[in-house]
């Protein structure tokens, strides 16, 4: 049978369905701009749910991200963040986590200094914005509070007693527990099941009776990040009031709920939003012609070819397909945009591998202008109606400077006022 081709038109076509790419097509609509968004899955399941701003700079953790960000612009004014002002990040931020909380994640509101997030393994590292079921945690952390952490029969991955251990000298409140999932009892269990299997009100009352007896005194519960898929805040609400203490979520190592829940709600919440949304699509080629693209997608099914008038591309790093390398260079994967790199690949690593400056190859990436559109060796735009955000930008490092959503976020904001811009 003969395959047919799906023609959609929109102003904006999205690729990458990452933070950037969610974070764009959200932009774009507050924006009022058409979107349509495609994308796969990538780093977004592996994410902790916590949203960093710049957490590092200068070998140094900030608990002041706006002062960091304000010395990042004198030190790095290449930085895809570094021409970006504190009030306009500001304004992502709150864009964004404002519309998380209308799709139902609650999410702290930006702050002024950065947050001392929990990890599974029982350290903390600075982020900036949490969701509202993990921040009770911090809270207990900075308090010293007298704290249960719960951890499951064959649970891999997260170990409340580990996470005691390490935590110990900081929190000596802190005491640990392991209780089998109800329904679950001798097998393997995983974070997304529990969390699934969460979202009944049999399993929550069914959990809540066995925490309750172990509390004795105890002002906070922490358990892995299982607290449904879907409405985790109300779930929260509900066993703490069953409980009888304040429960808190502790991210657990990918993949992991809190990554999987933001993309279930975004699919979720886009088509009501107006998105035209294809998150299992790849975009496998794109023409250019003078007032926008036509874009090429293969379905299972079906093929499908998008009219768009402008180009936002988010289509991450290597892990996502964004950029990819063989022996000698590397290149950007959907495009072919020019990537400025050194000539010698003995170049992209530094001899130590845990080099404190890091490695140079994480640090290349698709150069763009003041107005994140991708720009040749000359700086001209190699399209005035494309544009790039997120992780595939140059001269950032963000595993090392803590910062993935933060500039994912920003860049995105500033990507889609431009193309709006464009767009007229
Ligand atoms: C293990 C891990 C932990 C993390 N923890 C944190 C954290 O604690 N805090 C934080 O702020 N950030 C964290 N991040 C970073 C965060 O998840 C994002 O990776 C980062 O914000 C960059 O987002 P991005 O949207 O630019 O790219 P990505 O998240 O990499 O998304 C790129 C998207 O593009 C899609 N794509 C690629 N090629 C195509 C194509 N041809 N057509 C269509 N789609 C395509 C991919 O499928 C993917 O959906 C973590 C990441 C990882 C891997």
């Amino acid at each position: 049978m003969k395959r047919g081709t799906r023609k959609i038109e929109t102003q904006l076509a999205v690729i990458g369905t990452g933070i950037a790419g969610f974070a764009a097509s959200i932009f774009a609509r507050q924006r009022g701009l058409d979107v349509a968004q495609f994308g796969h899955s990538g780093a977004m399941a592996y994410t902790t749910g916590y949203l960093d701003l710049l957490g590092v700079h200068d070998r140094r953790v900030r608990q002041d991200p706006w002062a960091a960000l304000d010395e990042l612009r004198q030190d790095e004014p290449q930085h895809p963040m570094s021409g970006l002002s504190n009030a306009s990040i500001r304004a992502a931020f709150d864009g964004f986590t404002d519309a998380l909380g209308d799709m139902g994640i609650g999410y702290t509101k930006a702050g002024d200094r950065n947050l001392s997030g929990l990890l599974p393994n029982g350290l903390a590292k600075p982020t900036f914005s949490v969701p509202d079921t993990m921040l009770p945690g911090i809270t207990a952390l900075e308090r010293g509070a007298k704290t249960l952490v719960v951890d499951f029969e064959g649970l891999q991955g997260f170990s409340a007693k580990a996470f005691e251990v390490n935590f110990r000298d900081r929190w000596p409140e802190l005491s640990s527990a392991r209780l089998t999932f109800p329904g679950m009892e001798n097998r393997q269990v995983f974070p997304e099941v529990l969390a699934r299997s969460l979202e009944t009100r049999a399993t929550q009352e069914a959990l809540a009776e066995l925490i309750r007896p172990l509390l004795k005194g105890v002002e906070y519960v922490g358990l892995p990040a299982i607290l449904g898929m879907h409405m985790p805040d109300e779930i929260r609400a509900r066993m703490e009031e069953a409980i009888g203490a304040r429960l808190f979520e502790i991210p657990t190592i990918p993949p992991a709920v809190p990554g999987i829940r933001l993309r279930e709600t975004f699919e979720r919440s886009f088509p009501e939003m107006g998105v035209q949304l294809e998150p299992q699509l790849k975009v496998a080629e794109v023409d250019f012609r003078p007032s926008g693209a036509t874009l090429h997608l293969h379905g299972p099914m079906e093929d499908l070819e998008v009219e768009a008038s402008a180009v936002l591309l988010a289509t991450g790093r290597f892990l996502s397909g964004g950029l990819k390398s063989d022996q000698d260079s590397l290149s950007e994967t959907l495009l072919d945009l020019p990537i400025s790199q050194p000539q010698d690949r003995d170049a992209w690593f530094r001899q130590e591998y845990l080099d404190p400056r890091g490695h140079p190859i994480n640090r290349l990436g698709v150069e763009v202008d003041g107005r994140f559109q991708p720009v040749a060796a000359d700086g001209a735009p190699i399209h005035e109606r494309l544009f790039a955000a997120g992780a595939i930008l140059a001269h950032q490092d963000w595993v090392r400077q803590r910062c993935g959503a933060g500039l994912a976020i920003a860049t995105a904001h500033a990507a889609t006022e431009s193309a709006a811009a464009a767009l007229g």
